[in-house]
């Protein structure tokens, strides 16, 4: 679980940062190391119950370890603790949060964009809708039924009229059904999701974008899972024609909490235009007063937020840059390569039936059986019988008429079947797929 190098390469970290501040009278805060000794032993018996979120054989819910550089950066500047609300609290910092920005733009192609760090994909969802709402007042936010839920909330939350639009069979917004409704003339803003969170799949946007240019609305991306594949190059033509296109939206929302190798507290939100800057105006009259030059608070709707999170993205950024030729897109191709061959496993396996073939990273299949009723019995049991090997699956409840078009012979009786979920999105996955798929068919005959 812990690499031996790390708890020094931490120590070295910190050496050098106590090296800036040696010209201060000597001061070392108190510890009683016993007391603290003693919780901490507490605390970590407590975190012992969790799932093991780091090992490969965890290929259940969306949860990716952080890299060891992201967690040892996010650690050393914990001795800081900067706050990125404004330069006074956090000056590298923000510069360092900046360098950051302007490095995930460019990989949408934005040179001149505006954008900063959130404390996740929620909160940078949200600065989404209200600049949208701000810019269209009133109108209708629409999004897929397979988007996260967060959007109705976040329209709830920002009074916006929402609707949600039907999928196909691959989980991709209908476009003929985002035409129905935008012809009530009351739509402001189209959500497509670049990677939804249930199936990895991703809506078209080539053809919402020319609905949108048709009917006058924005279009927001939430891409807060999907949003680092067109590094890959291992998408297909169909999802490479929507990456290609990231560049046209509005704004962009991308989680580096998500597949950016960052610990929780890390999301990221980018308008293409920079003239939105305008809709965040506020005169504060304690936070800004070191520097004419602009503080992350003036662009954002949070305030404190953890200067940690900005060194750790750019340490992780500087060792794994964005581009389509390195180690950080290598990784991708893998994870979309594992998604493809448990697939293809799944596929000849006797017990398992594959729901749509993975776009991104995720696998969603159900468990044969005659009728609907047994088959989420059985995915209940197979989940249990993988953890009790040390496989931890995830479950989803899916309406039975998605199910029926993958697996038509089995019989309706349910409104929904509970299917077992895979998001393989750590690179050892690919290199996991015998034990995992071992563990799987011995989970299927022991049914
Ligand atoms: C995870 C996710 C969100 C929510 O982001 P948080 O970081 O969990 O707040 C929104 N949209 C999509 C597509 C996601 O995958």
């Amino acid at each position: 679980m812990i690499h031996p190098a790390e708890l020094k390469l931490l120590r070295e970290a910190l050496a050098t940062l106590a090296e800036g501040f040696e010209d201060l009278p000597a001061f070392t805060p108190e510890i009683d190391t016993g007391a603290v000794h003693a919780v901490l032993q507490r605390v970590a018996e407590r975190m012992q119950d969790n799932y093991p979120y780091f090992h490969p054989q965890y290929a259940g819910q969306m949860l990716k370890p952080p890299h060891a550089v992201a967690r040892i950066a996010y650690a050393m500047a914990l001795w800081v603790n900067p706050n990125n609300h404004a330069l006074d609290g956090g000056r590298a910092s923000s510069a360092l949060e900046k360098e950051c920005i302007v490095e995930l733009a460019r990989m949408y192609g934005w040179e001149n964009s505006l954008g900063h760090l959130t404390g996740g994909g929620t909160m940078a969802n949200l600065e989404a809708l209200w600049v949208a709402g701000l810019t269209n007042p009133g109108k209708r936010i629409i999004a897929s039924e397979q988007a996260h839920y967060t959007h109705s909330r976040l329209s709830s939350v920002l009074n916006l009229p929402f609707s949600s639009v039907a999928v196909d069979a691959h989980g991709r917004m209908e476009l003929v059904a985002i035409e129905d409704l935008l012809r009530n003339g009351d739509v402001g803003t189209i959500v497509a999701t670049i990677g939804n969170t249930g199936f990895g799949s991703v809506d078209p946007l080539p053809g919402i974008l020319e609905l949108a240019e048709k009917y006058g609305a924005r279009v927001h991306a939430d891409a807060a899972y999907g949003g680092y594949f067109g590094l890959s190059s291992q998408i297909h033509a169909s999802t490479r024609a929507a990456y290609d296109c990231l560049t046209r939206v509005d704004s962009i929302v991308v989680d580096p909490h998500k597949h950016g190798l960052q610990p929780y507290g890390c999301g990221c939100i980018l308008f293409r235009d920079p003239d939105v800057g305008r809709f965040y105006k506020h005169d504060s009259p304690f936070t800004y007063f070191s520097s004419a030059e602009l503080h992350l608070g003036e662009i954002s709707l949070e305030c404190s937020r953890p200067g940690a999170s900005a060194v750790a993205l750019w340490a992780t950024q500087q060792l794994f840059p964005l581009v389509t030729d390195g180690q950080f897109s290598q990784w991708l191709d893998q994870c979309l390569l594992a998604a493809r061959t448990l697939w293809d496993r799944l596929d000849t396996s006797v017990y398992y039936r594959p729901l749509m073939p993975p776009e991104l990273d995720i696998v969603v299949y159900a468990v044969d059986a005659p009728d609907m009723a047994e088959a989420s019995r059985r995915a209940r049991q197979v989940f249990a019988l993988a953890a009790a090997q040390n496989l931890h699956l995830a479950m989803v409840e899916l309406p039975s008429a998605l199910v029926s078009t993958y697996v038509p012979e089995m019989a309706v009786n349910t409104d929904t079947v509970t299917c077992l979920r895979s998001v393989l999105m750590k690179p050892e996955h690919r290199d996991w797929l015998d034990e995992i798929a071992r563990i799987l068919e011995t989970a299927g005959a022991s049914l």
